[in-house]
């Protein structure tokens, strides 16, 4: 399994703001619409610990995350609160952890080519200020690290979605069991993945 491209899996997860925001069915339609198979979907009220542990799934996460949210004060010419990455990380954490944790999400695996690059690109950038026209938190959200920063919370980007395939295939395990994730066929990827289109005219 995982080998073919056309089975390459992410993790999505509709975050708080979105169930809140009645923007779960917006959602699916722009990953099911790309052509993506829905392969394992649950909601669920994460614990602290679980949100922890999904965002220190990689062992790098708190240096990288907390060096780039230095350079990006930096780079709006502000101070950023601590030259420190680990600490920047630990309150980003923290307000990610009550974020995630404020009611129930939607965790979801599609699957298809390029699942992961697909979801990123529709799902748009991490800050909704800046993600672009037509992505889903460009369309639908607005929120900036600024109004963020401002009152100590999470920015609210109503999606989670796996940056790259080994964190998807951390993630997945994290979030599903092998039993609540199913392996079928749908008809239209015959016409998606088959090297001839075959059976169209009688
Ligand atoms: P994502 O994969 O697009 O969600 O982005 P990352 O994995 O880089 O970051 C995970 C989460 O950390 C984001 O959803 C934000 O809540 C938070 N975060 C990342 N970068 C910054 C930043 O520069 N400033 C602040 N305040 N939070 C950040
Ligand atoms: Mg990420």
């Amino acid at each position: 399994m995982n080998t073919h491209p056309k089975k390459e899996r992410t993790l999505v997860i509709i975050k708080p703001d979105a169930v809140q925001r009645a923007l779960i069915g917006e959602i699916i339609v722009r990953y099911e619409r790309l052509g993506l198979k829905l392969v394992g979907l649950k909601m669920t009220v994460p614990s602290e610990e679980q949100v922890e542990q999904h965002y220190t799934l990689d062992p790098n996460w708190r240096r990288v995350t907390g060096e780039k949210t230095i350079a990006s004060y930096k780079s709006r010419g502000l101070t950023p609160p601590s030259e420190d990455p680990l600490e920047i990380t630990a309150k980003i954490l923290k307000n990610l952890k009550k974020y995630m944790t404020a009611g129930p999400v939607i965790c979801m695996v599609w699957e298809g080519a390029h699942a992961v690059e697909l979801v990123r690109k529709v799902t748009g950038g991490t800050e909704p200020r800046g993600a672009a026209v037509g992505t889903i938190r460009g369309d639908f959200v607005v929120d900036s690290y600024i109004m963020s920063d401002n009152d100590d919370r999470a920015v609210r980007n109503l999606i989670h979605g796996s940056g790259s395939v080994e964190e998807a295939n951390m993630e997945i395990p994290h979030w599903f069991t092998k039993d609540e994730l199913i392996d079928y066929k749908v008809s239209r990827e015959d016409v998606m993945y088959e090297a001839e289109l075959r059976n169209i005219l009688p």
